[in-house]
């Protein structure tokens, strides 16, 4: 039976670790503060600035948030990006996705600074990555590796297997992975046999967002699992990529759904605006 790695219980304590450096900061007259952009009204957005809303309280950094409304141009969004870069007391921006369609989201992240980018998806970050030189990685491929590390799971020549290709999930989680010496397989929806790679895995890490894609049969015995996917169910309830309860019985570790990947995304976002802090002033 998998050990259950407790995202919620691990996010508690980094935001713990977190909160002593905010309390130095402040000894020092300084507090981080973190711009987020709302672009329209997409409820799960809502929800997802909320939970950083109250991360950001717990532990002491200020947060401001820039509504603009569904139909907002372009232009609108460009130029409140570039306030907020030249804004002296804003550390971190995040533009919060997904925005309306007719918006260009790879412009947008591309005008955020880089010095500001806590999420780490402008391109100077997704680049400095890919070289091995990361500044902000993305929060939530942060979050699995600092999960790896409090469970003393190794990573270095080991077979991964990434399900999904997203620039802000499963390519910097694959890049990390090849970074500390992994071998790398990444999945998409194009993939043959999804199984015959997932048999091969000595760690699986599924982003896709397809409840039950991940079962029993297709993991190794003693595979390390990590399920990355969320699904809000027509009930309400939110579930994961893998099938919890049958995989849990071939795994080493396994994440739930929730309390898995999602506290840790958010601890480490806490992570990189302190970050974006220290390394402004
Ligand atoms: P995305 O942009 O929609 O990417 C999904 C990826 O899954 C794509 O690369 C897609 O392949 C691949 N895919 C779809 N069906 C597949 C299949 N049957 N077999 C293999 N691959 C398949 O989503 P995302 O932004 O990366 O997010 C992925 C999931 O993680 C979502 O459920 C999201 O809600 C969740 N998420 C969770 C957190 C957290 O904190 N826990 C944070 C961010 C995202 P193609 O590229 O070929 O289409």
């Amino acid at each position: 039976m998998a050990t259950i790695i407790d995202g919620k219980k691990l996010s508690k304590k980094v935001l713990a670790e977190l909160k002593e450096e905010t309390d130095k900061l402040k000894q020092r007259g300084i507090t981080p503060c973190l711009a987020v952009i709302l672009v329209g009204n997409d409820p799960a957005s809502k929800i997802y600035v909320k939970n950083k809303t109250i991360a950001c309280q717990e532990i002491g950094i200020d947060m401001q948030e820039y509504f603009l409304p569904e139909d907002a141009c372009e232009c609108e969004l460009l130029d409140l990006i570039e306030s907020l870069n030249n804004n002296e007391n804003v550390d971190g921006i995040l533009l919060q996705s997904p925005i309306p369609p007719h918006l260009n989201i790879a412009k947008a992240f591309s005008k955020i600074n880089p010095a500001k980018d806590v999420d780490g998806f402008n391109p100077i970050n997704a680049g400095m990555l890919a070289m091995s030189y990361p500044i902000f990685i993305p929060c939530t491929p942060l979050g699995v590796i600092r999960m790896f590390q409090e469970n003393n799971i190794q990573v270095e020549g080991k077979n991964c297997v990434v399900i999904g290709r997203s620039n802000i999930v499963g390519k910097p989680m694959a890049q990390i992975l090849i970074n500390k010496g992994a071998t790398v397989t990444v999945c998409n929806s194009k993939t043959k046999d999804l199984k015959t790679h997932l048999l091969n895995a000595d760690i699986v890490i599924s982003a896709v967002g397809k409840p039950n894609l991940v079962q029993r049969d297709m993991i190794k015995q003693g595979a390390v699992v990590i399920d990355i996917g969320i699904t809000r169910l027509e009930n309400g309830s939110i579930c994961g990529d893998v099938d919890f309860d049958n995989v849990q019985q071939v795994a080493s570790y396994i994440t739930p759904v929730p309390g898995g990947v999602g506290p840790m995304t958010i601890a480490m976002l806490m992570n990189n605006i302190i970050l974006a802090c220290k390394n402004r002033r």
